[in-house]
Order: structure tokens, then sequence, then C-alpha cells
């Protein structure tokens, strides 16, 4: 590396290590706007003080840039398990998002933790039956075990409702989007709720009651885009992205307020330092992720130059992990893994770990789909514990450690400061 440069990454270094403000920013999008759901005018305000921000930083062509789709709104969800005497009996629920309105009343069936070996044992069984499956993504089941393919197992299987029962203790219920034209009606429950109704239904037969109302509507959501200008505009771009958006349950302090953040850091990090760029890098805060991935979607759709980008990073929750080591999970493109290690060692951090492990579920999906290289940052270690404390009400701005936003944001923007200056890559 030039002097230069190393001067730059030393500067970036102290600010890192010693500036409260990623967390002042996590601090406003929780306490200014909520829980910042896709569609409401939370999120849009957020969108705008997060556009405001950026060009504080000296980013350059700051955009909101709008979509539309069709927004879900919450209404109300109940759920009864009912006695010999056809009483019904209350359970703490919450709607899934996207869950259609219906009201349908049937035998319960439980299918653990939903695996295709689980609704295959059961074949038959599962039609007009109200569906109960755990969270909880085991070491020996990790692919299809995200919660769309379990509701979509339930769906293929005739069932006639969705119970999602939260992997973790605490007495919390867990929400999380289900595809747009979602047929049967789903709700979260905990895992206390769901261990009692599992021991019901070993005593014999248990029906419930499980009736939602939700709306939809024609929605207007905004991805937030800034840009650091490299020296050599011939040079494929960089591209960093979180969503800003979160469930209406809670107030998304780590998913994914923190991951925006670490983002907006890097940004700031990296626009004191902005000459000695040589990529051009683009900071694009999603809205709407957590129903679909809108957001990064229409991104992907809509830019003009996509395959101008040279690698997509995205950040969704990192700063949440529990413990655990951050690594760069790639989506793919095994030739970055070398690279990526190199580039680790180089910055003193040989135990950084590096590898590919593809999901669907977050925004650098679409990205990878249009084969973009694409990758994530994430607590490798610990993927196989599944979620902490998002897509709950816990989700709040207590869990959150500043010293692990600091350590992501540095990282980040080490990460991007050296990526914008490598002359080869093994991908072009
Ligand atoms: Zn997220």
């Amino acid at each position: 590396m030039s002097e230069e440069l190393i001067t730059a990454e030393r500067g970036i270094i102290a600010e890192a290590l010693t500036s409260d403000q990623a967390y002042q920013l996590v601090k406003s999008l929780c306490r200014k706007f909520g829980s910042r759901f896709a569609g409401s005018q939370e999120e849009r305000e957020a969108a705008r003080f997060l556009a405001e921000r950026m060009r504080d930083f000296g980013l350059e062509e700051v955009e909101l840039r709008s979509f539309e789709y069709r927004g879900w709104q919450r209404g109300s969800t109940e759920l009864f398990w009912l006695d010999q005497e056809d009483k019904p009996h209350r359970v703490e629920c919450i709607g899934l998002p996207y869950s259609p309105e219906g009201k349908v009343e049937a035998e319960l069936i439980d299918l653990g933790l939903g695996t295709p070996a689980e609704f295959s044992l059961e074949e038959g069984e599962i039609a007009g039956k109200i569906v109960l499956v755990s969270a909880e993504r085991p070491l020996y089941a990790r692919e299809n075990m995200h919660r769309r393919d379990k509701y979509l197992r339930a769906v293929e299987a005739g069932a006639a409702g969705f119970i999602w029962m939260r992997g973790a203790p605490g007495y919390l219920e867990e929400t999380g989007g289900l595809p747009h034209d979602a047929p049967i009606p789903a709700a979260g429950i905990s895992r206390e709720a769901g261990f009692w109704l599992q021991e019901k239904l070993e005593e014999g037969q248990l029906r419930v009651r499980l009736a939602a109302s939700h709306q939809t509507a024609p929605t207007t959501s905004y991805n937030v885009i800034g840009s650091l200008k490299g020296s050599n505009p011939e040079k494929k771009k960089l591209i960093a992205g979180a969503h800003y958006d979160g469930h209406d349950i809670a107030e998304g302090a780590l998913d994914n307020g923190a991951g925006t953040a670490v983002v907006m850091e890097a940004a700031r990090l990296l626009a004191q330092s902005s000459e000695v760029l040589e990529r051009s890098i683009d900071f694009v805060l999603f809205g709407a992720e957590e129903v679909d991935l809108v957001g990064s979607s229409s991104f992907v759709a809509e830019q003009a130059d996509l395959e101008s980008y040279q690698f997509m990073i995205n950040l969704d929750g990192a700063p949440g992990r529990p413990g655990g080591k951050l690594g760069i999970a790639l989506q793919g493109w095994p030739e970055l893994v070398p690279f990526f290690k190199n580039m680790a060692s180089e910055m003193g951090l040989e135990n950084l770990a590096v590898g590919v492990s593809h999901s669907a579920h977050s925004d650098m999906y679409p990205f990878s789909e249009k084969e973009i290289p694409s990758g994530y940052l994430s607590a490798i270690e610990e993927m196989a514990t599944g979620r902490n404390w998002g897509h709950t009400r816990a989700d709040t701005l207590d869990k959150l450690e500043i010293e692990k936003l600091r350590e992501d944001a540095l990282l980040l923007s080490r990460i991007l400061l050296r990526a914008s200056n490598k002359k080869e890559w093994p991908v072009e």
C-alpha cells in the first residue's frame, strides 16, 4: 500500500474506534422513527433523515429512489385452543406480514422443526389442518429451512393455517414476512406457548382456531443512495448496502438499525479520505427488505449500470451477533475466498473468517442473482444458532454493543478502502 493509503487508513482506524456517531445514528433511527415498517410514514421520514446525513458526510449524488409494491398493514390476529367442551382459550400470538385475512378452525398438527423429512413423514395427514412448526434450524438441516420454506411446504401439503413457534426462550413471539401471495393465515407464537400446545397435543387431538384480519394496499417505499467518487471512473464500482426498514413490532435496533449505522459510518469515515479512493463506492440503504427484499430487488431492476459493480457487500444484523467472530460470507465466487483472506492478513486480521455461505434472505441476494459478486458481513461461527433478538419486540437499543458497532464499521471501512484500491480482482 502507498504511504498515502496507509495514512488514510490510520486516520480511519483512530476515528472509528473513538467516535460514537454510529451509535447515535442507531439511536436516532430508533427514537425518532420507531420501527420504520415498510411503507409507513416512519420509514419515509427515516429515508429523508439518512439522505440528509449522507449529504452532511459529503457524499455525492444523494437521492431517494422510490418504488411501488403491494404493502401490508397489520390488523388483528387471534389464536385459541378449544377444550373438550369447545370452550376457547387464548394463546398470545402475532400475525406474520402478508398473512391473508381468514378464519380457520381445525386440528393442530405438530411438524417439529418443519424439515422436509418431517413433512413427508406426515404426508396425507396435513391437508385441512393447522401446522405448528418451530423456527429452529439445527446443524443437520440448514438448507431450505427459512420461515418461507417451511410455510410453503405447509401450503403445498394443503394445510389450512400456519403457526410459527419461536426457537429461543423468553416468551417472545417472532415475526417475519411471507410471500406476498401467501394463501393461508399465519401467526407467530412464543416457544413457551408452543411447548404448551405440543403438550396438549400429546394428550390427544387438539382443535385450534386462528383468525386474522389484515390489509394490503398499493404502497411506496424508498432506497437511499449516495456515492463517493473514486479517481478512476474507468474502474468497476463497489457497493455497500443495508436495509433501514424494520418490523412493526419493534425498534429494529439490531435488525437492522445497527447494519444501517455500520454502512453510514463507513461512508462517513471514507468520505474524510475520499481523495485516496480509486474505485467509486455507492452506499445504498434499502427500504422494505423485511417484506421480501422489495427495495434491493427494485434497485437491481432499475439501476442502469448494474454491470459496472465489481462487488456488493451487505450488512444485516451483524452487530447484534451474540459473541462470535465476524466474518465475510460470500454468495458464491470461491475464488474470492483467498482474495479476502489475503486482504485480512494484510490488515493484521489473520483470523477473520471468510467462506461461502449462500443466503436468499437479505439484500445481497438480488445482486448475486444478477451475477454480481456479493457477500455479507456475518458472525460465521454463530450462524447455526439462528436469530438473536431480531424479529421480536425485544430488538431494542439496550441490546446494542457500541464496541461491536465500532468493530464492524471499522472492518467494513477498511475492506472498502482496500478493495477500492486493489489493482486486480480474481473475478471481473
Ligand atoms: Zn434484517
